[in-house]
């Protein structure tokens, strides 16, 4: 079977490793270089944030993340030459809002991932040293883990783009579907190029409202801007994940440490800005004094799909035999990403389930004109 997918995000992606994996050929393409969007910027935390602050579907899909990411890491490393670095340092969450019910889930949910300990000064000092004495408790989360996402992207792209089964098609928007009898035929280029396939997946994103019109669907999808800096500091200097008030430090294993993020809708604007870059500086220190000792070597933002609850649309779209979503998975796209694809896949193929698809099926409303007609 051939298929091809819109959007070479992280979703677009692991959704053609796994199509492949099953003996399909996949066409990919993306408006720019593959793997620069979203999937780029974002900050690889393989759990949600606060996860009982999220609907069970958003858990369920993320619980797997860690899980699936090294088995991929040890099948696609021997090719790529890429390590996308599953870092298990733990994650501290400062906000004493959260200590009680983020112990009760915990509790509750009894996985290994969500195992957790309330800590006090002393036995936070001896987990991470580098935490502000302001900070005299936490609640500790030891199993939570982040993925080196820009090389995880790296490694995915290079093996597919060495696959004999998988073709490439960079910065080329697809702008249109052709559709007869309820199938789509073909895909449409904005440069008028025309891309043949059995089956579609969109993949594309914070871009996806962008098929409503053609489609005469609501897609409740938008993006919200996040940004983030980078400090350089020595190899291993932090050694946990912290986060507070919605701001976290991420270690990498070569002493960067990416802190973020902030949330604004400002449409597809991508710039990062000065207060907003103060204010994700100063979160950090709060958190971290000494790394005012270390340079801030990069700035960025990138453009989060969110979709109303946060749980993305996967599965087929409404209305069309041969047309898929795997979209809208706005603050935890990196975490879902592997059980996201993996589900999209046993749908495609019908077979069985990871979990019931039932409540991420794309069950879209027709726009009022669509209604009316
Ligand atoms: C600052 C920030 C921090 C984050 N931190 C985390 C985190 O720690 N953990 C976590 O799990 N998630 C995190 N996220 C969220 C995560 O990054 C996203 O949910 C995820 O990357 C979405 O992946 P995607 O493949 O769906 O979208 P994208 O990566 O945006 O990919 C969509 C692709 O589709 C292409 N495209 C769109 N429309 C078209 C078209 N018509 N034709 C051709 N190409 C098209 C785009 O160019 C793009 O490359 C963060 C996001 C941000 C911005």
């Amino acid at each position: 079977m051939h298929i091809a997918i819109i959007g070479a995000g992280i979703s677009g992606l692991l959704s053609a490793l796994e199509l492949l994996e099953q003996g399909c050929s996949v066409s990919i393409f993306d408006q720019q270089s593959a793997g620069k969007a979203a999937s780029w910027a974002g900050g690889g935390i393989l759990s949600p944030m606060y996860p009982w602050r999220y609907p069970q579907a958003v858990n369920d899909l993320a619980k797997h993340g860690k899980t699936l990411y090294q088995s991929w890491n040890t099948k696609l490393l021997p090719i790529s030459g890429t390590d996308f670095e599953i870092h298990e340092t733990g994650m501290l969450i400062f906000d004493r809002d959260d200590f009680d019910i983020g112990l009760h889930y915990a509790e509750k949910h009894n996985e290994p991932m969500q195992y957790c300990e309330h800590l006090k000064q002393q036995q936070l000092q001896q987990i991470n040293p580098r935490v502000s004495a302001q900070l005299q408790e936490a609640i500790y989360f030891p199993q939570i883990a982040n993925v080196r996402n820009p090389r995880l992207l790296k490694s995915i792209i290079t093996y597919l783009k060495l696959h004999p089964k998988v073709q490439f098609h960079e910065n080329i928007w697809i702008d249109r579907f052709q559709i007869q009898s309820e199938r789509i035929n073909a895909i449409q280029a904005s440069n008028g190029q025309r891309f043949e396939a059995e089956q579609f997946v969109i993949a594309t994103g914070a871009w996806s409202e962008h098929w409503s019109q053609q489609l005469n669907l609501s897609i409740p999808v938008e993006p919200v801007q996040g940004q983030m800096l980078l400090f350089k500091g020595p190899e291993n200097w932090l050694p946990t994940m912290c986060m507070n008030d919605v701001m976290y430090l991420i270690p990498r294993k070569d002493g960067h440490i990416v802190c973020g993020s902030s949330m604004s809708h400002l449409g597809f604007d991508k710039r990062p800005s000065i207060q907003t870059q103060q204010n994700i500086y100063k979160a950090s220190l709060a958190m971290a004094p000494e790394l005012a000792n270390f340079p801030v070597v990069k700035q960025w933002a990138g453009l989060r799909p969110s979709s109303p609850s946060g749980i993305p649309y996967i599965g087929q779209m409404p209305n069309l035999d041969n047309l898929w979503a795997n979209f809208g998975h706005y603050r935890n796209g990196l975490c879902m990403g592997p059980a996201s694809a993996q589900l999209l896949r046993q749908l495609m193929l019908q077979q069985p389930t990871l979990t019931d698809p039932a409540v991420y099926a794309p069950a879209l409303q027709l726009l009022p004109q669509a209604v009316s007609a």
